[in-house]
């Protein structure tokens, strides 16, 4: 299948129009028209070899929401027309323990990412979502309520999920007391489903003139991390941190936050080692864990609950010329929430 979008050819090239071919459908396949794709800071790690070697040409793009343009003869999940969408990975064994819970994600052999991965074929390169279309197996997608904004949506099949997944996991519900590291593109998130938990939400950011934003989404607290000794306040108040910068952080400062026997768990992957202190784990029995996406019927549950509550992301949405410019802005903290490509364009 002819298909039209934009890759980096090199590491750290800027992204540039590109064209490439996509497999035909199988039996279980189904093609998506795509409509919107999301940039993501993982995009950016990866078109930029942050995460070590990577696969290039490299189409990034892995939050897509599209229509169904045709499906394969076995099909059932999906006719043409649905609003669908597809996230961070495409394939797993399916025959694991985590992928036989639903945690595909966690796959023991290792998820199939939506691009800059390998398919199970062994010798095809993904290719993500910043095209004008797609192919995927039924079981790896899922549908969008029509009530939420298609735009608004894409993020929300790796930003959105990437927050609700741990909140969930972690037990969050009224009376929670959560901190949120970063208001990016996963952070906001975090913070509208948070609240929607009926959590107590304290946001940590370096962007001091994110506050009424922070508060418009529902935040009850917002703590700017440029003033020495911010975390004072909060000591043992926590039960849940969850750190989604992009970037290396003194990450001791924020341990010390943690109420007895609670977590910080670490989403934001700048690639680069975190020097951990014993002692500010070991006086209140504190744990540090890692969370990765979510799930495929997470990923459904994530947006049936979001049309429950209506929440979808706050973005910028832009034309695929704008990519270079919007990856420079999302490094500089400068995006308010999530940059959106009109897949329309490409
Ligand atoms: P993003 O939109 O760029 O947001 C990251 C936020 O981190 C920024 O808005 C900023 O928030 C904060 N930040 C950035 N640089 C900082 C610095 N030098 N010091 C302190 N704070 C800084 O990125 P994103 O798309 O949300 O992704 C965040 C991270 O999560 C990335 O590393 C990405 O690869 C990773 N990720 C992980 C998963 C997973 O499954 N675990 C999934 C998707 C993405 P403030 O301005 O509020 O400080
Ligand atoms: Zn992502
Ligand atoms: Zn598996």
């Amino acid at each position: 299948m002819k298909t039209r979008g934009y890759a980096a050819l090199t590491p750290k090239a800027p992204l540039a129009p590109y064209e490439f071919e996509r497999r035909e459908l199988r039996s279980g396949d189904v093609a998506i028209e795509i409509l919107y794709a999301g940039i993501c800071h993982s995009d950016i790690h990866q078109a930029r070899e942050e995460w070590g070697a990577a696969k290039f040409p490299m189409v990034p793009g892995h939050e897509i929401a599209g229509r169904v343009s045709a499906i394969g003869s076995s099909v059932t999940k999906f006719a043409v027309g649905d609003l669908i969408g597809v996230g961070v990975y495409v394939d797993s064994c399916r025959k694991c323990d985590a992928c036989k819970s639903g945690l595909g994600q966690y796959c023991a052999e290792g998820m199939t990412g939506t691009y800059n991965a390998i398919e199970r074929d062994g010798t095809t390169v993904t290719m993500g979502g910043y095209s004008n279309n797609f192919v995927v197996d039924q079981d790896y997608a899922v549908t969008i309520p029509d009530s939420l904004d298609l735009a608004a949506t894409a993020p929300l099949m790796c930003a959105g999920i990437t927050l609700y997944s741990p909140l969930k996991h972690w037990n969050v519900g009224p009376g929670s007391k959560v901190g949120i590291i970063g208001l990016g593109g996963l952070g906001h998130m975090g913070v509208k489903y948070a609240v929607a938990m009926g959590a107590e939400v304290t946001v940590f950011s370096h962007s001091p003139n994110k506050e009424s934003d922070a508060k418009a989404m529902g935040a009850h607290n917002f703590v700017a991390t440029n003033i020495e000794n911010f975390n004072a306040p909060y000591s043992n108040h926590f039960d849940l941190i969850l750190n989604t910068v992009a970037a290396e952080i003194d990450i001791n400062q924020y341990l010390s936050m943690l109420s007895l026997d609670s977590t910080l768990v670490f989403i934001g992957l700048s690639g680069k080692p975190y020097p951990i202190q014993a002692g500010a784990l070991l006086g209140q029995r504190r744990s540090i864990s890692g969370s990765m996406i979510g799930g495929t019927a997470e990923l459904q549950e994530m947006l049936e609950f979001s049309a429950k509550h209506n929440i979808v992301s706050e973005i910028e949405v832009i034309n695929p010329d704008y990519i270079n410019t919007a990856y420079e802005r999302a490094i500089a903290s400068d995006v308010k929430y999530r940059f959106v490509i009109d897949a329309a364009k490409f």
